[in-house]
């Protein structure tokens, strides 16, 4: 299937390229066209030599819902050129195999290719940044975050440990990790700030504003240098184990897909995105 850019922007704004989801009426989930744009974008970013700093936002109300679980744009059966890696196509294929070649393309594979990118992300982030919306912005190299910014990984409710890219104990800290995992709720920009999983907390009407301010002086630093540094702290990163703990997680989440779907209906335990909202509210309801 062709790349649509309707469902991501990409502007250049002097030095910066901002690139925007754009999918508002449903918060802006990832379906797979999404990310195949969203791939362009980046690809299009790295190549221009006008663009220093690349800034990924989410158009409407929302940074990111996550994945696409229920909107009538998911498109999990269709095909689309892929690029982050050697995989088959997943459709047509059966059981596990389906699951773990779309996933290894869509979700880990894209992820690892955009958190290389040799320029500076800054993900400007508003509202929900839930699941899969994570990943988009631990793959910037930059979380600004306004004050109205929250985050969530909710689906050990799925009995799935986390999503795809499993950044969490590296993003902040192990225990955090835990804690934020078992029990799946939201933490605010504050409470992301403190654990040190965002760079900074803005005032919701001054997010887009600071961003620029920060991704223009930014651009001023030399190319390379940037680039360098970039590597040289994604390296650092690394060394802690980021990708093979990555990898190592990745197969327990498709212990976890598989499981559900050997015992139940399945992959997602039955859920989609209004049961999770249900069963939220209700733990929400029960706790007070
Ligand atoms: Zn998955």
């Amino acid at each position: 299937m062709p790349v649509s850019d309707d469902v991501v922007r990409y502007e250049v704004d002097g030095a910066i390229a901002p690139v925007t989801m754009n999918r508002p009426e449903y918060g802006n989930a990832q379906n797979s066209a999404m990310t195949y744009a969203l791939d362009d974008a980046f690809y299009r970013a790295a190549a221009a030599d006008d663009v220093a700093v690349v800034v990924l936002a989410g158009a409407g109300q929302h940074f990111s819902a996550g994945h696409d679980i229920g909107t009538p744009g998911r498109d999990i059966g269709t095909s689309f050129d892929r690029r982050a890696g050697l995989w088959w196509d997943h459709v047509g294929k059966p059981g596990a195999q389906r699951r773990f070649a779309r996933e290894q393309e869509v979700y880990l594979g894209m992820c690892r290719r955009w958190r290389e990118l040799p320029k500076p992300v800054i993900a400007q982030v508003h509202g929900a940044c839930i699941a899969g919306g994570l990943m988009l912005a631990w793959v910037c190299d930059l979380i600004v975050a306004a004050d109205d910014a929250y985050f969530a990984d909710p689906v050990v409710r799925m009995g799935i440990p986390g999503v795809e890219y499993f950044a969490h104990p590296w993003v902040m800290g192990p225990r955090q990790a835990k804690e934020f995992l078992f029990l799946g709720e939201r933490i605010s920009a504050e409470r992301a700030y403190e654990l040190g999983m965002i760079y900074r907390v803005v005032p919701s009407g001054r997010l887009a504003d600071e961003v620029t301010e920060m991704a223009t002086k930014i651009s001023a630093m030399p190319r390379l240098g940037l680039a360098l540094t970039k590597k040289a702290v994604n390296q650092a990163e690394d060394a802690m184990g980021l990708q093979v703990g990555m990898d190592s997680v990745f197969g327990l989440h498709h212990l976890a897909h598989a499981h559900n779907a050997e015992v139940g209906s399945d992959s997602l335990a039955g859920h989609d995105a209004r049961s999770m909202r249900d069963e939220r509210r209700r733990d929400e309801q029960a706790s007070k």
